[in-house]
């Protein structure tokens, strides 16, 4: 073989070879996800206001989580026998979730009759500052520490009657509490019943 035709040959192969070396690993990158369009999924819980929530359900209230969140999964429902809390799905796009629509999700809701719709957003609020703190040992105290002086005007006695009203069922639960626990002399009963493994 002519010796020019082999380094001709050999040079084109290799210009080949190298831009095929090149263009491989570009192939093999995936293609970066569009961050356009994309939407913002989850769920909501949404509690209405009423006498008998529970520290639970007022703690979450208005809780979001989903793939997308911090939170990847919500709690386990009810909290408790008076658990009204409800789990809101949402869809938005990333232009309606920056222009706040998750901010604006969910409807104010209340069991109490007569109770000011537009001061629901503001009680459960009082709520969720007071929700970690001990119960105050008379109602007067509670009220103070609720800021029930404090709430909006137009809404104040339906707030403070409110709060009456779940200040008295607070403290029938922390009495009935009281009374389920064991006294010193009891223990638990966990004692183990010889006749339970016998069975097959
Ligand atoms: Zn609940």
């Amino acid at each position: 073989m002519n010796p020019y035709l082999a380094v001709l040959l050999l040079l084109g192969l290799m210009a080949v070879g190298w831009r095929f070396a090149k263009r491989k690993p570009r192939a093999e990158t995936p293609e970066r996800p569009r961050r356009a369009g994309r939407r913002v999924e989850g769920f909501q819980i949404w509690s209405p206001l009423h006498v008998r929530m529970g520290r639970g359900c007022i703690a979450d209230h208005g809780m979001q989580y989903g793939a997308g969140f911090r939170r990847k999964e919500g709690p386990l429902l009810p909290h408790d026998p008076n658990c009204r809390c409800e789990t809101i799905p949402f869809t938005f796009t990333g232009s309606e979730v920056f222009g706040g629509a998750l901010r604006r999700l969910g409807e104010p809701k209340t069991l109490q009759p007569g109770f000011p719709l537009s001061a629901v957003a503001p009680a459960l609020a009082a709520l969720k500052r007071v929700n970690a703190e001990p119960l105050p040992a008379d109602v007067e105290a509670y009220l103070a520490v609720a800021g029930a002086d404090s709430f909006e005007e137009t809404a104040r006695g339906a707030f403070t009657a409110f709060l009456r009203e779940r200040f008295a069922f607070l403290t029938s639960q922390e009495r009935a509490a009281r009374e389920r626990e064991p006294s010193p002399g009891e223990t638990a009963g966990t004692e183990l019943d010889p006749a339970a493994g016998k069975t097959s």
